[in-house]
């Protein structure tokens, strides 16, 4: 068994070095879950010739605009442009609920709500475990230290484990959610570890700490400019938008 790891959007919520903003893509034979839905994903679904109908499921880290705001043109294009004729899940931490009808309703407000398909909409606890669709996919829930109902997430599909971070600062928990893991997928805002912390990590943080990270493969991303301009002294992989990895 594989995954398919597609970085729709490897960037942060200013799109620094024009990146878009984040969106991975986790693709087995029977199952697609999209992680996080910024701004740009859409338009980085379509560049990347991805029908957003073979999406299963939208898993949220947290509810920042750079991750979240998407959702809605997602949403409207499965009205519109791709018709959904099946159900879509919308998983993320408790609060997705109401952010999603406030989002809806804010952008367009005599579009929402409807019942052109049906949304599923699952809120997640911190440290949990919870099952999509008959196993397709199993996600451990662990707190991140971001925003309040920050969650990353330790992800097994395709016989695989992929942990991700979402945005936080480096604590220990990362080193607890990357356990064993095929690959984590890190957060990187800053290249220099901040003080105080302002809640991203730094590259001096992840490469402090990473003999104490078991993991297989760590990928960064969310880079602000300062990570960017020092990309020749990093010594992990730093995503870029298109990037497409296969776990086997
Ligand atoms: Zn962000
Ligand atoms: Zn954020």
């Amino acid at each position: 068994m594989s995954v398919k790891i597609t970085f729709l959007g490897t960037g942060d919520a200013s799109n620094s070095g024009g990146r878009a903003q984040q969106a991975l893509l986790l693709t087995t034979s029977n199952f697609t879950l999209l992680v996080d839905c910024g701004a740009n994903t859409l338009q980085r679904l379509q560049k990347m010739q991805i029908d957003p109908n073979t999406i299963d499921a939208v898993l949220f880290t947290h509810f920042h605009a750079d991750h979240f705001l998407g959702t809605v043109h997602l949403d409207l294009s499965l009205i519109f442009d791709f018709p959904r004729k099946r159900n879509l899940l919308y998983l993320g931490p408790v609060g997705l609920k109401e952010r999603c009808q406030q989002l809806f309703s804010l952008s367009y407000p005599r579009l929402y709500p409807n019942d052109n398909f049906v949304r599923e909409m699952v809120e997640y606890a911190p440290h949990q475990k919870y099952t999509i669709l008959d196993n397709k996919a199993i996600v451990e829930t662990f707190p991140m230290e971001h925003a309040p109902e920050s969650l990353g997430y330790r992800i097994s599909i395709g016989g695989k484990c992929i942990a991700i971070t979402g945005d936080t600062q480096w604590h220990d928990g990362i080193v607890d959610l990357a356990k064993d893991s095929d690959c984590l997928i890190c957060e990187c805002f800053h290249y220099k570890k901040p003080q105080p912390r302002i809640g991203h990590c730094s590259y001096e943080e992840i490469h402090e700490n990473s003999t104490r990270i078991d993991t297989k493969k760590i990928i960064l991303l969310h880079a602000h400019r300062e990570v960017l301009e020092h990309r020749e002294k990093v010594d992990f992989t730093i995503a870029n938008d298109g990037d497409i990895l296969d776990i086997e």
